[in-house]
């Protein structure tokens, strides 16, 4: 077993705090990770509190892995010593389902398993995440993680990057439309980079003056302060995409009717409060609302290199680990921009 240091959630609430525990040995099939940085995603929050229920303590976070290769299996072919590499929100799935196959591992028939809050399938060991100073992952559920860019702001990408992305991809976002992001925040913040790179008109609707700034600079072309009624109304039926990246109790009633016709909603953020959606709202225009979970590893490869060829990273807060509950604090008054990357070299 391989002795292993991190931050652990006890509960759902008393602060994080150190953590002992040991990793499985390095299988045939495996590589043996250092983290070096991971990302402080708001699903950690989430979970961490046990705000979405069924939360297993000890509970080491973090899916926003990016480290380097030490041991690798001896049926390891993807991955060699020393290579950098990132891991994302899963680390196993059955592999051999309709969905694994189509390589939409994280839609996996008898379910993924999370890299933290979850059981692997040996159906006994409790998955730990990347707040630690290394793990020991498949090989299918590692990726290859440029090594030209700055790895601290490459660890987002590995869920705020792909979550964003992918449902871009699929409403086929492209020059010419017209694409709101609602909630400028980890997410957000990556979905306005891949929607200006797509070539969209991109505006940001948020509910925090201050970031007006940021919106422009991070590419969005306009800013709707969501507060700001008569602005709202003015954009009724403008938008072809929205993505809705808003972590806390909301009405989608109220980004639905900015839609035209065939207008998306997008649906990445995960609230614990069941919002508000007028069935008016949908039927006009024929607009949908599209639900959207991470991707599967095919496209957070082609994401990675994506970002690799275009330069784009995530812009980033690098904190010692011993700051991770007054990161938390600070996430939750949006006061990060735009989002806070521990740097595990403060474990060891
Ligand atoms: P974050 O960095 O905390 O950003 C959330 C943003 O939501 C804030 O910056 C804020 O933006 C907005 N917001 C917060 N409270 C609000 C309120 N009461 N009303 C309206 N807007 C509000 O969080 P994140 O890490 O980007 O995660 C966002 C959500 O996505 C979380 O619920 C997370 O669990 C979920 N998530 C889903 C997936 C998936 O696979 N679908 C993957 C990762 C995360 P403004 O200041 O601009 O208003
Ligand atoms: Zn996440
Ligand atoms: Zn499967």
């Amino acid at each position: 077993m391989i002795q292993t240091k991190a931050f652990a959630a006890y509960n759902a609430t008393t602060p994080l705090a150190p953590y002992n525990f040991e990793r499985r040995d390095v299988g045939v099939d495996d590589v043996q990770i250092e983290i070096l940085y991971c990302g402080v995603c708001h699903s950690d929050l989430h979970q961490a509190r046990n705000e979405w229920g069924g939360s297993m303590y000890p509970m080491v976070p973090g899916h926003e892995i990016v480290g380097k290769v030490v041991a690798i299996g001896s049926n390891v072919t993807t991955h060699t010593i020393n290579d950098y590499v990132g891991v994302g929100v899963m680390v196993d799935s059955c592999k051999s389902c309709k969905h694994c196959e189509q390589s939409l591992e994280q839609y996996c028939v008898e379910g993924m398993t999370g890299t933290y809050n979850a059981i692997e399938r040996d159906g006994k060991t409790i998955a730990q995440g990347g707040y630690s100073t290394q793990i020991v992952v498949h090989q299918r559920y590692v990726l290859k993680v440029a090594s030209t860019l700055p790895l601290a702001a490459v660890a987002p990408l590995l869920c705020a990057g792909i979550t964003t992305y992918s449902p871009l991809m699929y409403a086929g976002v492209k020059a010419g439309m017209k694409v709101g992001i609602v909630g400028l925040g980890g997410l957000g913040h990556m979905a306005v980079k891949f929607a200006v790179s797509f070539g969209a008109e991109v505006t940001v609707l948020s509910t925090s003056p201050s970031k007006e700034e940021d919106a422009k600079r991070l590419g969005a072309s306009k800013f709707l302060l969501t507060t700001d009624a008569a602005a709202m109304k003015a954009h009724n039926s403008y938008f072809d995409v929205i993505l809705d990246a808003i972590s806390a109790k909301h009405n989608y009633t109220t980004y639905l009717d900015l839609l035209g016709l065939d207008g998306k909603l997008l649906v990445v953020g995960l609230p614990t409060d069941v919002p508000t959606v007028s069935p008016f709202s949908i039927i006009k225009n024929r607009r949908s609302i599209i639900g959207s979970m991470i991707g599967g590893m095919k496209e957070t490869q082609e994401m990675l290199d994506y970002c690799a060829e275009k330069n784009i990273v995530s812009d980033v807060e690098v904190i010692p680990i011993q700051q991770i509950n007054e990161a938390y604090e600070r996430m939750l008054k949006g006061d990060v921009k735009y989002r806070f990357v521990i740097d595990l070299a403060s474990l060891k």
